[in-house]
């Protein structure tokens, strides 16, 4: 058996293509939507992050707004600019970049964003009410594993569901997800005696870990639908294992994900892609955020 290939892309531009419809009628209207980036010191890659989410935004016709702070700001500085950026009305969405300096707390930072505008869906209102079902805010890798879930058209209701990985942003909210399909549902974790025990009864396997390769062919139950959110930094290496350089001598990498895409193929019915399967769906419910919060849609 050969998986299906559960590309990110195609439903990403779908759903984008949706959501600058709905931003266009809005500045129509006089209310065009805003999303503000808070920015501390000039980490490199929450540089490249800022990048990426302002031509996104600008894509589906999203303004992008950067509060760019100092490395040196004090808590208390940062929240300042939080409040401010909750009570102006221009703003519709806030996301904090992370990582911050050690010295700061991200999760009282991210406690003190207003939860309708919380873009991420990191806020504890917006991750609680998942419990209820309730998703206008919902954190965005979660949803966007959730949605490919949903868009193979499998009839959840009975089947067993296995989480590997247990975040409070990724495992956690992505278990809840499927449980309100009526999925019977198991999550694993470090503390996981037998992982393969698990992943091999599992129908619906969604693995949210960092290790590469963790999920290997022997540990897929035949036609189950994998998804895989990891995202790994390897070496290539050439057929002698030795590491491959660039041009400027350095060792060249690649990304992949947590699951042995080539051996998994071969036994699953349905697989995402590391590159390519969840990450674009990822930065698109960010944007969905932000224009449900610029609709006024609350929970
Ligand atoms: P995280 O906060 O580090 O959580 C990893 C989870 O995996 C933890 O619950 C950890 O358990 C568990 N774990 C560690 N080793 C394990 C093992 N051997 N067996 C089973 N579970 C194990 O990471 P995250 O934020 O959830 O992200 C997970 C992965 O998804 C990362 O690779 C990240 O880069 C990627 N990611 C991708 C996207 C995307 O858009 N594609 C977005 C976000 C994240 P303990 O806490 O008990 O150690």
């Amino acid at each position: 058996m050969s998986a299906k290939v559960l590309e990110g892309k195609g439903l990403a531009q779908h759903l984008r293509d949706e959501i600058a419809r709905e931003v266009k009628l809005l500045r129509e209207h006089g209310r065009p939507v805003c999303l503000a980036a808070i920015q501390v010191g000039e980490k490199p890659e929450s540089v490249l992050y800022v990048r990426n989410q302002r031509k996104v935004c600008e894509e589906v016709g999203i303004a992008f707004r950067l509060e760019q702070l100092p490395g040196t700001v004090s808590q208390n500085g940062l929240l300042h600019v939080i409040e401010e950026l909750n009570r102006d009305p221009s703003v519709h969405g806030i996301i904090l970049q992370l990582p911050l300096p050690a010295r700061l707390d991200a999760r009282l930072a991210q406690r003190a964003i207003d939860p309708r505008k919380d873009a991420e869906g990191v806020h504890p209102v917006n991750l609680g009410m998942i419990v209820y079902g309730v998703t206008q805010r919902a954190p965005c890798t979660a949803i966007a594993a959730y949605h490919l879930i949903k868009s193979v058209g499998l009839d959840l209701y009975g089947k067993e569901a296995v989480v590997v990985g247990h975040s409070q942003i990724v495992g956690k909210p992505i278990g809840l997800l499927l449980l309100h399909d009526f999925c019977t549902v198991s999550t694993c974790h470090v503390a996981t005696r037998d992982l393969a025990a698990h992943t091999k009864q599992a129908d619906v396997l969604v693995v949210a870990v960092g290790k590469a390769h963790l999920i290997k062919k022997e540990m897929v139950k035949p036609g189950a639908l994998v998804v895989d959110i990891g995202v790994n930094r390897v070496p290539v290496l050439d057929d002698h294992g030795q590491p491959v350089l660039n041009e400027k001598g350095q060792p060249k990498h690649r990304m992949v994900g947590d699951v042995d895409f080539d051996g998994v193929k071969d036994v699953a019915g349905w697989i995402t892609p590391v590159p390519g399967g969840v990450g674009p769906l990822t930065v698109t419910m960010l944007l969905r955020n932000v224009a449900e919060a610029g609709k006024g849609v609350n929970h």
